[in-house]
This record gives C-alpha cells, structure tokens and sequence, in this order.
C-alpha cells in the first residue's frame, strides 16, 4: 500500500473539496449556456444566416449537455468512485475548455460585419458570460482562464481589427476587463484553496485532540475507562446528585489473591484474566451515567448514579456472581476452583459537609471488610 504522508493527505483533501466545489456549481452554467445562447440566437435571427445560428447553438448545447452527463457521473456513487479526484478535475477543466471553445466561436459566426450594436450587443453578451463564469469556474486553478480566453479571444481580434475608433475603445475596454477577472479569478481560486485548508487543519487537530483526551482517560491493558476518569466522573455526578438530592454509590472490586494466579500461571496469563474481567464488568455498568472502571492493578470500580444502597448491593452481587461464572480457573486459591472478587459497596446523598472521598473510603473500607470476612463476597457500608 502507498505511504500517505500528511502534506500529501491534506492536498488530495483540498482536490477532493475543489472538485466537489466545481461540480455543485455545474447547473448555474448549464442554465446559462441554455438561456443565454437562446437569447443570442433569437436577437440575430433576422440579421444572420438561419444555419450557422442553428450549428453555433447546436454546438453550444452538445458541449452543455456533456458536461452534464458529466455531472450526473460525478453525483452517482459507484460512477464517481471509478475515477480519481484529479481525474475529475481535469474532465470538469475539459468541460469548461470546451463551453470556452463554443461560445468563443459565436464571436466568428455570430459577428455582424456591418452593424456596429449588433457587433456591441455580442461583446456584451460574451464579457457578461466571461464575468458570470468567475464565481463558478473559480474553485480549482486554471479553469477560468481555460474558459475566459477561449470565449474572449476571437471577439476581441474581430474588434481590434475594426476601422471605427469606438470599436476599438470598446475592444481595448475587453481587453482590460478579461485582464481583470483572470487575477481575480486567480486570487479567488488561492484564497478558496487556503480557506479549504485551515478547514481541513482544523478538523483534523480537532479530530486529533479528541482521540487524545480519550486515550487519557482508558486503560490501555483492558480498554475501558481509567482512574482519571472515574474520578472526572465521580466529581460530576456528586455535583449532579447534590442539585438533584439523589444519592450516589460507588462499588469497589478487587480480584481475590491475583498474586498467586500471577505467580502460578504468569504475568501474561494474569493480564490476561483482567482483561477478561473488566469486559464482564463493563457489560455490569448498564444504565446512562453508570460507569466501570479500572482504578489500579486488579482493583475496578462502580459509578452508579442515583442509586440507592440496597441497589448497589444487588448490582454488586450479580457483578461478584458474573465473575465467578467467566469460569476462569485459578489452580492456587485458597477458596475456589476459579477467579473471584471481593466488593465494597456505599452510598453517599451528597450534601455541604462531605466529600467524594468519603464515599470511596467508605466503599474501601466494606471491601476490606469483604476480604477479612473470607473474600468472594459483597460487603455494604453500614
Ligand atoms: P487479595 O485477595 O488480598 O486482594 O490478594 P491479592 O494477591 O489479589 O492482592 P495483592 O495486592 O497482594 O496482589 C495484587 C497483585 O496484582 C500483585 C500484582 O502482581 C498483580 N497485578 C497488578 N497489576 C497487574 C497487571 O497489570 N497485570 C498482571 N498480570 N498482574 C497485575
Ligand atoms: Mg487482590
Ligand atoms: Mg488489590
């Protein structure tokens, strides 16, 4: 597979966003072409010959109706994904190119030799397409001037070749128009290309800095939630509780003799095991605002808001039995066949003259009274 580097990622993003750009633009111009060129048709159609009005608009509407074709390639899915971004890219220039081409070509068919407003009228028409063409043409670089010039051109050497003074203004006033609109055009398509990037930038430091605040706050060992965040959450919900008058529980869990499984089946078997256990324990948390976290080496904790102490003993007892029953065998414990957790449970309504802290001692103490008074078993506060 290719080796994408940022700088690379961030400039096929911006491609991706410019062609998507240019394309939405697509039915403004094909509306355009199709009125406009009407229009142009229906105010020579008594001065020009019938069949070349009829071969320029045909002309006008073959290119206007492939570039939507195009279009309709570019907003299917499946269509779209067959071809690169860039490759998009150049078949919209191409489109532009060949609209360029076409209405370039009503400056040679369509020019009145002898009739000085029709000759204005058609310069008109064509600067008034060139200045329409800036906003939608202007998203991906180069694309206006592939369009502008072609458009400009012929008109402009048919004008200057003109013996009438006025005409020639006129061509040099063009001139100096289509001059313009190419640096702004230029600098539209700069400032559209920078702003798409601080977009991008942003999104992805954005991006960036939420998957660190996560990583900061999970256990790597067994993916769920770590001590910073218990304790982030402990706060918050003690805040909750103390506008709300509910109580609030904590559980604390601690396997019973890790040591001696470590000892007798290894580190890695016992890594092994948390990892078992903690998935058991996340299942446990079930309801919004509950949590389940590991807290230190084989000790986990229970947020569980609005919770009374009867409650919180119950989800204790079932999280005790949920342990005892993943079956994991451990050969050297003085008091099953397999892993088991002792529990401490207690239940605070938080109030002016206590803190968290008192809560989490308190379920410290009823596990340690939990392992004292034999292990595998839960012990609430008194
Ligand atoms: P008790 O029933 O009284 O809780 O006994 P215990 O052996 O579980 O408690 P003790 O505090 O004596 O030992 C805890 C053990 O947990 C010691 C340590 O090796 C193990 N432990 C702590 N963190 C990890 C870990 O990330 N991976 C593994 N495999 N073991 C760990
Ligand atoms: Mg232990
Ligand atoms: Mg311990």
């Amino acid at each position: 597979m290719k080796l994408q580097t940022p700088s690379t990622r961030l400039a096929e993003g911006v491609l991706a966003l410019q062609v998507e750009h240019a394309f939405r633009q697509l039915p403004i111009s094909t509306l355009a072409n199709v009125g406009n060129a009407l229009i142009l048709v229906a105010v020579f159609w008594n001065d020009l010959d019938h069949r070349t009005l009829l071969i320029w608009l045909t002309a006008v509407y073959s290119v206007t109706l492939l570039r939507h074709v195009m279009l309709s390639g570019f907003r299917d899915p499946v269509r779209k994904g067959a071809r690169s971004t860039a490759t998009w890219g150049n078949l919209f220039l191409l489109g532009a190119l060949g609209a360029g081409l076409a209405w370039g070509a009503a400056g040679i068919l369509l020019f009145h030799p002898d009739s000085i407003p029709h000759q204005t009228f058609l310069a008109f028409a064509l600067g008034g397409m060139i200045a329409g063409a800036l906003p939608l043409l202007s998203s991906l670089p180069l694309v206006f001037a592939l369009y502008a010039i072609p458009v400009g051109l012929p008109i402009l050497v048919r004008l200057l070749s003109s013996s009438d003074h006025i005409v020639l203004v006129m061509a040099l006033l063009l001139l100096f128009f289509m001059a313009i609109m190419l640096v702004s055009s230029h600098r539209f398509s700069r400032v559209f290309r920078e702003s798409i990037e601080l977009r991008l930038q942003l999104d992805s430091s954005i991006e960036q800095q939420q998957q660190q605040a996560l990583l900061a706050r999970m256990d790597p060992l067994t993916e769920i939630a770590n001590r910073r965040l218990f304790e982030e959450a402990l706060t918050n919900e003690w805040k909750r509780a103390q506008r709300t008058h509910t109580h609030l529980s904590v559980l604390i869990a601690d396997i019973d003799y890790f040591k001696r499984y470590n000892d007798t089946l290894g580190h890695p078997a016992g890594d092994v095991c948390l990892k078992q256990v903690a998935e058991s324990m996340a299942t446990a948390a079930r309801r919004p605002g509950d949590l389940a976290a590991r807290i230190g080496g084989e000790e986990f904790a229970f947020l569980l808001p609005n919770t009374s102490e009867i409650d919180a003993g119950v989800i204790a007892e079932r999280v005790r039995e949920d342990i005892e029953s993943l079956h994991i065998a451990h050969p050297d414990s003085p008091i099953s066949e397999w892993v088991t957790i002792s529990l401490g449970a207690a239940e605070l309504a938080p109030n002016a003259h206590n803190i968290p802290e008192d809560l989490i001692k308190a379920a410290d103490a009823a596990l340690y009274r939990a392992k004292h008074e034999g292990r595998n078993r839960v012990v609430i506060a008194s």
